[in-house]
């Protein structure tokens, strides 16, 4: 995220002039952070791959429980 200096605030990215200064001041922007730098990296895809896994793991429990369940009632 861009960060002005001047407003102390974050700017979104396409809110700033082309020339990539800050609308509401005009000043020069922080743009570090919009390249690399400290910007969120997205979750890798071993993470979506271990959130399935879970997903798919949890699922398989709860029906694993209801047979249980529906046999014990
Ligand atoms: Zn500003």
């Amino acid at each position: 995220m861009p960060w002005c200096d001047t407003c102390d605030a974050y700017q979104a990215p396409n809110a700033l002039k082309d020339d990539g200064t800050c609308v509401t001041c005009g000043n020069e922007v922080d743009k570090a952070d919009m390249n690399g730098g400290k910007s969120p990296a997205r979750a890798p895809w071993h993470f979506w791959l271990m959130i399935a896994v879970l997903v798919l793991y949890l699922g398989y429990r709860l029906v694993q429980g209801l047979v249980w369940v529906a046999g014990h009632v």
